[in-house]
């Protein structure tokens, strides 16, 4: 049996106490690893290791030393990209054909963007007059803000961990990853390429466990860790926010959505299909910026429930390997009671259910795993639960709207704030809608197409902060303004 350690300066290490915990396959139910569970005293050793590494070689590294080794970081990855591959797929039971177009290239692009990004950030400077006629030159210093807390969720293991420590190491920082209890497997593998890359010890940290009373909490208490950065639920947001409310402790939030797609009567709608196909149904539905709220234009809504029908209806459940799988279970069975429970909820509200709605006939193995049927509903009423609550799952509501502004409020009339889609070949419409959107993401006549150049994060419960490109130095570096009398 596989055992997967903590990393902790530099070095892989059992719990203290020596407790486990199961990392189960969820397209079969099976055990493929034991994990060990850290809880208190492992986030302490990790967040010593990290503070001492701050006073090390890498706090005094050039900066383009720092940048070549994160860019090693990155061929590392793509070096073992099959062992990342397979470690990610078996965790998550995604398909092969996600996992290596997505999770693993991402993974490594995001050490070398912020890599080069930070290189090229200039520094603010103002001439200011002063009384006497001298003058004097203000100027700002950027400095890594020290120990940074990364929690991170199970959808896109690799992706969303390493889209946290990419920036926080370029900015100069160590990092203490808390990886989701459910994933493990692709934040320890990294440990391994950290050291042959040439990062110095302590300067990556994983300490693997639960959320609440163990490691996840652990760390966001700890007074070593000087920021948390997190990726996950909006509930678990607010358990993080008040535990970081103690010393002070900055956050960068990028929390739950409810994301709607609109179908205006102008979509090009073999674009709209295509489109939303993947964003209700790609990763199994479990995707922060998918789509579960879909409004269509009147005239073309049963063109588009019909033809959604069928898309679905021909997406292809299975093991990961098999490449012409495009369709993997939910993360787990606990996940599945809880996607189950709006498929139920859906029919009591008066749901009419045009495909899907329950749990899929697997053969073999696979009759063990996490599975559910892909579903679309259409008929609820807005304040059913099934449109007002995330689900995260591979399912979508569609509903008929008639009027633009209709639309707008119908799209914005929820508490998250993370993305939204439409589909319009109507320029003038794109540019009039686009910004009456209350999300942080917007695309129009596509999903998912990211420049990690660009500010992502969420407005209202979505989130707090934005995190990509540059955006994200506020939250990674503390800024020192230097005034010279001249
Ligand atoms: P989750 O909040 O249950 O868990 C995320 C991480 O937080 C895990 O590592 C978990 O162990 C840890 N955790 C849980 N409780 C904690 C606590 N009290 N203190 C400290 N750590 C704690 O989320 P999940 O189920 O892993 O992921 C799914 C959620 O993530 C969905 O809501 C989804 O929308 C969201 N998400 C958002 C984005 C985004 O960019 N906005 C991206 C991906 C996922």
């Amino acid at each position: 049996m596989k055992e997967i350690k903590h990393f902790i300066n530099g070095e892989y290490v059992a719990g203290i106490d020596g407790r486990w915990f199961d990392d189960i396959n969820p397209a079969n139910g099976q055990k493929i690893a034991r994990v060990a569970e850290g809880g208190a005293a492992e986030i302490d050793q990790a967040v010593r290791a990290a503070r001492a590494a701050l006073k090390g070689e890498w706090g005094t590294m050039p900066v383009e030393r720092r940048m070549a080794l994160l860019h090693k970081v990155a061929d590392g990855i793509n070096a073992r990209f099959e062992e990342f591959l397979q470690a990610e797929c078996l965790d998550t039971g995604k398909p092969r054909s996600m996992a290596s177009h997505i999770d693993i290239p991402r993974g490594a692009a995001n050490f070398k963007v912020f890599a080069d990004l930070v290189k090229n950030v200039p520094t603010e400077a103002f001439a200011m007059d002063t009384p006497d006629g001298t003058g004097a030159l203000n100027y700002t210093v950027r400095k890594p803000k020290g120990v940074i807390g990364v929690i991170s969720p199970w959808n896109l293991p690799l992706l969303l961990m390493t889209w946290k420590v990419g920036p926080a190491l370029a900015c100069g920082n160590t990092v203490v990853v808390k990886p989701s209890e459910e994933s493990p497997h692709t934040a320890a593998l990294l440990g391994e390429v950290m050291n042959d890359a040439g990062i110095p010890k302590g300067v990556y940290n994983v300490v693997h466990g639960f959320g609440p009373n163990s490691a996840g909490e652990a760390l966001t208490r700890h007074s070593g860790v000087d920021g948390i950065t997190f990726t996950g639920e909006t509930r678990t947001g607010t358990a993080i926010m008040k535990a970081a409310a103690e010393g002070i402790r900055d956050v960068s939030f990028e929390l739950g959505g409810k994301n709607a797609a609109i179908v205006f009567a102008e979509a090009d709608m073999d674009k709209a299909i295509e489109g939303t196909l993947r964003s209700a149904f790609a990763n199994c539905g479990q995707v922060c910026f998918g789509t579960e709220r879909v409004y269509v234009h009147r005239s073309r809504f049963d063109e588009f429930v019909s033809r959604l029908k069928e898309g679905v209806e021909n997406l292809k459940m299975g093991w990961y390997d098999d490449p012409t799988v495009n369709f993997g279970p939910l993360i787990s069975k606990e996940h599945r009671d809880k996607v189950l429970s709006y498929y139920h909820k859906a029919v009591e509200d008066g749901a009419t259910v045009v495909t899907g709605g329950g749990i899929p006939e697997m053969e073999g193995e696979l009759a063990e795993g996490a599975w559910v049927q892909p579903t679309i509903w259409t008929g609820l009423s807005e304040d059913s639960a099934v449109i007002r609550e995330e689900i995260f799952g591979p399912c979508c509501h569609v509903t008929p709207f008639d009027s633009e502004d209709e639309v707008i409020a119908l799209a914005n009339n929820t508490a998250y704030g993370l993305a939204a889609t439409f589909w319009t070949e109507n320029l003038t419409q794109a540019h009039r809608v686009a910004p009456q959107l209350e999300a942080g993401l917007i695309w129009v006549n596509s999903w998912f197409l990211r420049d990690l150049r660009t500010a992502f994060g969420g407005s209202k419960q979505s989130g707090i902060g934005r995190e990509g490109g540059t955006h994200g130095l506020d939250f990674y570096t503390e800024l020192s303004n230097v005034c010279v009398k001249l």
